[in-house]
C-alpha cells in the first residue's frame, strides 16, 4: 500500500503530524463507505464520514468525524484519492470536447499517477496585512465546508468561508476584490494540493484542453455491485452475511471467479 504521507498534516501538541494509515479492504469496510456516501448531507459530511470510518489511524489516533473534519480540505482530497487508488486504481477515461475545434476525445488516467503539491510555508496559517489591519490566516478545514449555507449562491458561500478564516473577523463590505485576491493568493501559497485538473493536447488539432478531476470520486460508489456478490456467496458457500463481509477483498473476487468459472463450465456442459 502507498504510503505517501499527507501533504499537509495535522498538529498535536505541537507537533506536524503527517501519518495515517487504511483499515484492510474488506467487505464490511466496503459497504460502511457505500453506505456513508448515500447519505443525505452535503459533500463534506460525507467525506468526514467516509474518512473516518475507512482510517484506521490519523496522526497517530484512532479517528473520529471530529478530527477528520479538522483536516484542512488538500489533505480531505488527498485522503479520498488515496482511499480511490487503494479501492480501484485501474485506468479511469474521461471523454472531452475540445474547445477549439469541438472534436470529441478521450483520455485516461489512473488515480496513483495524479501529482499531489505539499503544504507551503507557514501552514497551516499566517499573517497578511490588510490596509493597517494585521490579520491571522488559516487554511479551510472540513468542519469550515460543513458549516456552510448550502442555499446562498457560490460566491457567497466563498465570501462567507473567507470571513470564518480570518482572525479578527472582518467587515466582508470593506474588502475589495483586490484584497480578497491577495487572501486566496495567500491561502493558495501554503495549501496542500491534488491536482483537480489535467491539461490534455487534443488529438486531432493538438490544442491544449483543461479537464475537471474530481477529488471525491470514491463517494460516487453505489452498494449495489457489493450486495449482489454478497447474495451469490451466501447463496453457493451458504456463509452469512458478517463471515462473507470479512472476508479480504481480494479473496472474496477468488471465489467470485470460481464461482463464475464453474457455471461456466457447467454452460459448456449443457450446451453440449
Ligand atoms: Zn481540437
Amino acid at each position: 500500500m502507498n504510503h505517501q504521507p499527507l501533504p499537509g498534516g495535522l498538529y498535536i501538541d505541537g507537533t506536524l503530524r503527517r501519518d495515517y494509515r487504511f483499515n484492510p479492504l474488506c467487505g464490511a469496510l466496503e459497504l460502511s463507505l457505500a453506505e456513508a456516501a448515500a447519505e443525505e448531507g452535503c459533500t463534506a459530511d460525507k467525506v468526514t464520514a467516509v474518512l473516518a470510518s475507512a482510517l484506521a489511524t490519523l496522526a497517530g489516533r484512532e479517528p473520529d468525524t471530529l478530527l477528520v473534519a479538522t483536516l484542512v480540505v488538500g489533505d480531505r482530497q488527498f485522503l479520498m484519492r488515496q482511499l480511490s487508488v487503494l479501492l480501484d486504481d485501474s485506468q479511469r477515461w474521461l471523454s472531452a470536447r475540445c474547445t477549439a475545434c469541438g472534436s470529441i476525445f478521450d483520455l485516461s488516467y489512473r488515480p496513483s499517477m495524479l501529482p499531489v503539491k505539499n503544504a507551503g510555508q507557514g501552514f497551516p496559517e499566517m499573517s497578511v496585512q490588510i490596509d493597517e489591519v494585521c490579520y491571522r490566516l488559516r487554511l479551510p478545514t472540513g468542519a469550515d465546508q460543513s458549516g456552510l449555507d448550502l442555499g446562498k449562491s457560490r460566491e457567497e458561500q466563498q465570501l462567507e468561508l473567507l470571513a470564518g478564516l480570518l482572525h479578527p473577523t472582518p467587515d466582508l463590505s470593506t474588502l475589495s476584490p483586490q484584497d480578497i485576491e491577495k487572501l486566496d493568493q495567500a491561502l493558495e501559497s501554503m495549501a496542500p494540493e491534488v491536482a483537480l485538473q489535467m491539461l490534455a493536447p487534443c488529438p486531432h488539432c493538438q490544442a491544449e484542453n483543461t479537464l475537471d478531476l474530481d477529488p471525491y470520486q470514491s463517494l460516487d460508489s453505489a452498494p449495489d455491485a457489493l450486495l449482489s456478490e454478497i447474495h451469490v456467496l451466501a447463496s453457493t458457500y451458504h456463509w452469512s452475511q458478517r463471515e462473507i463481509l470479512d472476508l479480504p477483498r481480494r479473496r472474496r473476487r477468488h471465489y467470485l471467479q470460481l464461482i463464475d468459472g464453474n457455471r461456466d463450465t457447467r454452460g459448456m456442459e449443457t450446451g453440449h
